[in-house]
């Protein structure tokens, strides 16, 4: 019995899957203002030269300098874990694996590529690293890895957030960030913001907005994105890529890949290594796992729509709820984004991937069971997976299928206590797909 799959260190991968080699379609351009592809040129006033080189790449396989291997190495190769005791308690013939990349520093997958993105900043002779974070776990991960290399990280944290999740700003300033509560009087659009509205509790929008600001206007400063974008997915390949190794291992392959999908990274990080061998002839379902109340994937547009709430990124072609769609407070904080990434999208659009949406408090009874069964006790994002792999397993108990499930655990939830306690409270509440919101946003989505 194989309950936990090991790899040694050395097994940590040497190279990034790129998976834009392997499309079918080459991938839509971004565009700038004026309607116009934008030119690589147009990011390097953010971005180090190696992340947009990467951010274009067509190239299948890019090397993972030694540097941050040997970083990725402080918790890396996650383990793959046989659910047991889950399987057993739906009474399902299905085998059950999930990827355990709760285990990193920071508690998620994030550090995947905010490794990599203060590497190759440090290499380029950059200072400072400047973001944004919601709920924190991007903002501890970036902080993390800024340590790592000695770069200054600040962070501009939600206002709301910000004093409603101590821990997270906690562990942020542990690792060394100066983290400020936005809208800040730091830069300009946070100035005039404060100026019409003194007690604005900030949005994820007026802190990109800040965060990009003083990161263009500073030649010692660069901006750190923590999904979406094409080189945060190739990052975080590292999942797909041992999983599949810890997999033949035990001489297993799945039928069918979860994961949690907010902009798109974790679940292109377990699926895009399985995609590869869909083009060679295997047939495995890689499916995305979005909230009924923020459902990009299944019911927003595909079409050209802007990064973020004020209109100031290019404008990508996603699956969109429209730019300044404001998604009901549900608790899986990294899921509440009104886009997608532009290789999720575009994949998904042409059928090679799938979606599910899953309402709050199903998600929440998930994860309990998890706990109650595995023992771990996951993060509100990581529920909406081990929602769909639970119903997933018991419709096979119902059809006799015995199918191969793996999930990524893309985090845990010490730190989301409160809502676990909400949920235990009967407190939570399921949100309506806001139809009318959406259609409203949708309306306001940019013509050109
Ligand atoms: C940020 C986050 C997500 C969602 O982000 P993706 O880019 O879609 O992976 C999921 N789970 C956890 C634990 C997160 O922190």
């Amino acid at each position: 019995m194989d309950k936990k799959i090991w790899l040694p260190e050395h097994e940590i991968p040497t190279h990034w899957y790129n998976v834009v080699a392997d499309m079918p379609n080459a991938p839509t351009p971004p565009l700038g203002p004026d309607g116009q592809p934008i030119g690589p040129d147009a990011l390097s006033a953010i971005f180090p030269n190696s992340i947009i080189e990467q951010e274009v790449s067509a190239e299948r396989w890019i090397k993972i300098p030694d540097e941050v291997r040997e970083k990725l190495a402080t918790w890396r190769p996650t383990p793959l874990v046989r659910a047991f005791a889950l399987e057993k308690a739906l009474g399902t013939p299905c085998k059950i694996f999930y990827k355990n990349e709760s285990v990193s520093p920071a508690g998620s997958h994030k550090p995947n590529s905010a490794i990599p993105q203060a590497y190759y900043n440090k290499m380029e002779g950059v200072k400072r690293l400047i973001t944004e974070t919601g709920a924190g776990q991007w903002g501890s991960s970036l902080a993390l890895a800024g340590q790592m290399y000695g770069l200054d990280v600040r962070v501009f944290m939600v206002k709301v957030s910000y004093n409603q999740k101590p821990y997270r700003r906690l562990m942020m300033q542990t690792w060394g960030a100066e983290v400020h509560a936005s809208p800040t009087n730091l830069t300009q659009v946070g100035r005039d913001i404060l100026a019409k509205d003194p007690d604005s509790q900030g949005s994820l929008g007026i802190a990109i907005s800040e965060a990009v600001e003083e990161a263009a206007g500073n030649p010692e400063a660069n901006y750190a994105l923590g999904s979406v974008l094409n080189h945060v997915l190739l990052h975080q390949t590292v999942i797909g890529l041992e999983a599949k190794k810890q997999l033949a291992m035990v001489g297993e392959y799945p039928d069918m890949v979860f994961a949690p999908c907010g902009g798109g990274s974790n679940f292109g990080g377990i699926a895009f290594p399985f995609l590869a061998d869909n083009a060679t002839g295997k047939n495995v379902r890689l499916v995305a796992v979005e909230p009924t109340s923020c459902p990009t994937l299944t019911k927003g547009e595909y079409t050209y729509d802007f990064g973020d709430a004020s209109g100031l990124t290019p404008m990508t072609k996603m699956y969109t709820l429209g730019h300044d769609f404001m998604p009901p407070g549900i608790h899986a904080g990294g899921l509440r984004y009104h886009g997608d990434s532009a290789l999720v999208s575009q994949l998904y659009h042409e059928g090679l991937l799938e979606a599910r949406a899953v309402s709050q408090i199903r998600t929440f009874e998930a994860g309990v069971l998890f706990a109650r069964t595995e023992g771990i006790i996951p993060a509100p994002e990581s529920n909406h997976a081990i929602a769909a792999v639970v119903d997933e397993a018991l419709r096979c108990k119902e059809t006799g299928e015995a199918k191969t499930l793996l999930f990524t655990l893309s985090g845990h939830g010490h730190f989301d206590m409160v809502s676990y306690d909400r949920y235990f409270k009967g407190e939570l509440e399921d949100y309506d797909y806001p139809e009318e919101a959406i259609k409203a946003s949708l309306a306001r989505l940019p013509k050109f």
